[in-house]
């Protein structure tokens, strides 16, 4: 028994829905599969559920500030961590819902709940039928690596997908992993009362940003009672009688943390190791990526591959726009590439960090010359006022061009003001449009003027 589709998408995370509602709205039969929860990551385990907890976490540590903001709170700020896991369950529960609804209603889609696993460049096996189409759609995603740390199989962990479903308040939580999702689950704990502990194995906590914007944010964190633990080698789980060790050689400090409980943040896997992709030919690199070109096709016609299982992005906004490259490729005849668009993405720390372009590293490497401005967020009226001083905004521009190259904005909304600068990036523009533009008062991005009035050369 066969069917035969127009278009098979696989997986149903932030660009296989949107993809296959097009396709099938263009008239096209289409099957999607999904073989787990619909939305994929970042409806069931990442950015909504994530969001949603840190923003309880951080309405609890402004609670805590009343007395610095002219206020009274009648006890002591508690977290009732079940209504606020219930909370999370509403809200990331009706995106779920929502996709799926969607998805079935869909006329000219077939939704398939199984794993799927390519049989041919033109088939997949789901639940023991096979599909057949000349367009596959891969849209798989990854997971939480689990390293193969010794002890590893001793103790129990969790994840990030567990951690947003745990209903109470670990006494310490350690978390091993001082990266985004590390530092986002971190703070958040804190905030909710947890003694937290963040083992890196780097020199810095973010290791892919500058190293001032790395220091910033470690000195937010540690500011609010986060113990730090850089260059950790060697790192081992074990069983305490008070808990899980997690034992490290390091420089400095002890070489063992016990905490309660322990949260894995040491990065992501493809979810391309059991998709059967030997018998399509598609080529994966030595980190199981699927390898594709800058429209995202992958090394065998008809298939493409969107999403965090190409290994160009990591982000809900990379795969969205994957879809809408693909999508616009094939029934509009556009000419849009993977290579057209501005790295940008933001940490959801408190205050955020709001990124777009290139780092001050990068710049340095490319050995163009450029102009730049560092800027404290204590000068910030909006910042100020909030009571919220934390940050600074840094901003390059290219000397010849006068191109914006790139900024971090760690502050206060810095994960909307960036988007002012992405833009002016996108339209190819002068960073003096903005420095001319007139803003609203009083916010963050009324400053980006000043800021950009004070650029000097790049040192
Ligand atoms: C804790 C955390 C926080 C995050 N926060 C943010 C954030 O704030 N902002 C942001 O932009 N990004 C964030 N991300 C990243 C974001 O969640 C992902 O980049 C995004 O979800 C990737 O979408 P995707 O479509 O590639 O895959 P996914 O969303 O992972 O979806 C893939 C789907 O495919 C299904 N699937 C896999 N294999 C098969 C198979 N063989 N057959 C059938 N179905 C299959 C899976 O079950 C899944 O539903 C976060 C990630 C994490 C882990």
């Amino acid at each position: 028994m066969s069917r035969h589709f127009d278009a098979i998408v696989i997986g149903t995370g932030q660009a296989g829905p949107s993809l296959a509602a097009r396709l099938a709205g263009a008239g096209r039969s289409v099957a999607i599969i999904e073989r787990h929860k619909f939305g994929g990551t970042c409806v069931n385990t990442g950015c909504i559920p994530t969001k949603t907890l840190i923003a309880s976490a951080n309405a609890a540590h402004l609670a805590r500030r009343g007395a610095e903001l002219g206020f009274q709170v009648n006890g002591d700020v508690c977290l009732d961590m079940k209504r606020v896991k219930a909370r999370k369950d509403e809200i990331s529960g009706r995106s779920n819902k929502g996709v799926e609804e969607w998805l079935r209603g869909l006329k000219n889609c077939t939704v398939i709940q199984g794993h799927a696993r390519f049989d041919s460049p033109h088939s997949v096996v789901v639940n023991d039928e096979l599909l057949e189409s000349d367009k596959i759609f891969i849209n798989v995603g990854g997971r939480a690596t689990i390293p193969a740390f010794p002890g590893i199989h001793d103790v129990p962990f969790f994840t990030n997908s567990s951690m947003v479903d745990v209903d109470f308040l670990p006494e310490h939580l350690v978390i091993v992993g001082g990266s985004y999702i590390g530092l986002e689950f971190g703070q958040m704990y804190r905030r909710f009362g947890s003694q937290v502990t963040i083992v890196e194995m780097g020199p810095r906590l973010i290791g892919r940003e500058d190293e001032d914007v790395s220091d910033e944010v470690r000195k937010i964190v540690e500011l609010e009672g986060i113990e730090i633990r850089l260059n950790a080698k060697c790192i081992s789980l074990a069983k305490r009688e008070s808990g899980i060790a997690v034992r490290m050689e390091c420089t400095e400090g002890s070489p063992e943390v016990v905490g309660t409980h322990v949260l894995l943040a040491v990065g992501r896997t493809p979810n391309t190791d059991d998709l059967g992709l030997e018998h399509a030919g598609v080529l994966m690199d030595e980190h199981g990526y699927i390898v594709i070109d800058d429209q995202l096709q992958t090394s065998v016609p008809g298939i493409w591959a969107l999403g965090d299982c190409n290994g160009y992005g990591g982000f809900t906004h990379t795969a969205y726009n994957d879809y809408e490259i693909v999508a616009d490729n094939l029934l509009n005849a556009d000419h849009r590439r993977v290579s057209d668009r501005i790295h940008t993405y933001a940490l959801y720390t408190d205050p955020p960090l709001g990124r777009c372009g290139m780092t001050d590293t990068e710049i340095r490497k490319s050995g163009r010359a450029a102009l730049a401005v560092k800027y404290p967020m204590s000068k910030v009226g909006r910042a100020i006022e909030k009571g919220e001083t934390q940050g600074f905004i840094k901003i390059s521009v290219d000397a010849e061009t006068k191109q914006i190259l790139g900024a971090a904005i760690l502050g206060t909304g810095g994960d909307e003001v960036v988007q002012v600068l992405l833009d002016v990036m996108y339209a190819k523009a002068p960073y003096t449009v903005v420095k001319r533009a007139m803003h609203i008062h009083p916010t963050v991005a009324e400053f980006l003027p000043t800021v950009l009035s004070k650029l000097e050369p790049f040192a």
